[in-house]
């Protein structure tokens, strides 16, 4: 079933979430008004010009839906589970923020859809809600392709999958390109702004996060919430950076480094013992190197070890940092490594642009270095 948001009325795009307020009441005498118009046939598919049927019920969010005999290919990124709400949560941001601009649902640009386009005269932004597993390398894409086609594209990720403290794979990845994620809770209408700090010398970043009613806030220009984020975000930075000052007064030495001259001064017996006892001479060379480091080699001559990718798109071998966790995790750690390390040596073969290509390969060592918990990844 062909289900969407968008009709035209009286030669006027209109959207099903009009009908609701904030907090999700119908407005009874619009959904009336509009009732009749869709009895009247004055409802209109945007895409195939048939008229459209407005189903505005209790259960779920208002759409609109063609005649069974239809064959428009509207397309949207989804209409199960909690995606209709989150749309019209973000349909009435995207409204209370821009009064002026047209915005419509589940847009089409290109092959992807848009879950909410707001035609903005100076850059259009696009609002997408993530409530599947998306993987990695989609997200990439389609970022990468608002990007080019000069959209500013903001995401919200889903509330249940994304609770957690420590950030995920994928919120790293959001973050290595967007200094703020949006956490949102659909049911509540709270969303949860967190962003990944990281402090000189620390390898693992801490998550801040804060909580505001969505439907207090507007979002400006250039994709950011309008809150005190900044603020709290600054405030304990400051903090945090005092009380780690005071740490350093009493351990001069950052763990981080510390560990980096027991491995160069070899003296580390216990490790090189279990490395011994696996029979592999290899290792000897990630010994004398901070294993909490990515190590670039030209590809002729590095001795390859299970720490070891080959990228051939730029002729290098990559000795990645050790894993740290319970045993399978680091063996399915491993795998998303090199799976992920595989997707990347396919896009540096692509890339011609040398800044573009120095990037990416910044990001992905910034990444390798940053998520050495395995079950992170
Ligand atoms: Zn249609």
């Amino acid at each position: 079933m062909v289900t969407q948001e968008n009709a035209l009325y009286q030669g006027e795009l209109w959207c099903a979430y009009e009908l609701k307020d904030y907090e999700g009441r119908y407005k009874e005498d619009l959904r009336l008004q509009m009732r009749m118009a869709s009895q009247n046939h004055e409802l209109i598919c945007p895409n195939c010009k048939e008229s459209i049927i407005l189903c505005a019920g209790m259960i779920r969010e208002p759409y609109f839906r063609h005649h069974a005999e239809t064959d428009c290919k509207t397309r949207s990124n989804g209409n199960q589970g909690d995606y209709p709400l989150a749309r019209r949560l973000l349909y009435q941001l995207a409204k209370r923020s821009f009064k002026e601009s047209e915005i419509y649902c589940s847009k089409e640009i290109g092959t992807y859809v848009a879950d909410i386009y707001i035609n903005n005269t100076d850059k259009p932004m696009v609002m997408e809600y993530l409530s599947y597993d998306m993987k990695l390398n989609e997200w990439l894409d389609k970022h990468a392709f608002y990007e080019r086609k000069g959209i500013t594209d903001v995401w919200f990720l889903n509330s249940k999958k994304y609770r957690f403290e420590a950030p995920t794979t994928f919120e790293y990845l959001i973050a290595t390109k967007k200094h703020i994620l949006n956490i949102l809770d659909t049911h509540s209408g709270e969303v949860t702004l967190k962003k990944i700090m990281r402090l000189n010398g620390q390898s693992v970043g801490k998550v801040i996060a804060k909580s505001y009613f969505l439907p207090d806030l507007k979002i400006d220009d250039e994709g950011c919430l309008q809150c005190d984020f900044e603020e709290y975000v600054e405030r304990l930075f400051i903090q945090e950076t005092q009380i780690q000052e005071k740490r350093l007064e009493k351990y001069p030495i950052p763990l981080r480094l510390a560990f980096k001259n027991i491995n160069e001064n070899n003296t580390s017996e216990t490790i090189r013992q279990v490395e011994h006892e696996k029979g592999n001479a290899n290792f000897q060379q990630s010994n004398e190197l901070s294993s909490y480091e990515v190590h670039r080699f030209p590809i002729a001559d590095t001795n390859l070890t299970s720490l070891t990718m080959k990228m051939p798109a730029i002729e290098e071998c990559w000795l990645i940092p050790r894993l740290t966790g319970e045993n399978w995790e680091i063996e399915r750690g491993n795998k998303e490594r090199f799976d992920y390390l595989h997707d990347l040596n396919n896009r540096l073969f692509k890339i011609e642009d040398e800044d573009q290509r120095e990037q990416m390969i910044d990001e992905a060592i910034y990444y390798l270095e940053e998520m050495i918990e395995a079950k992170r990844w």
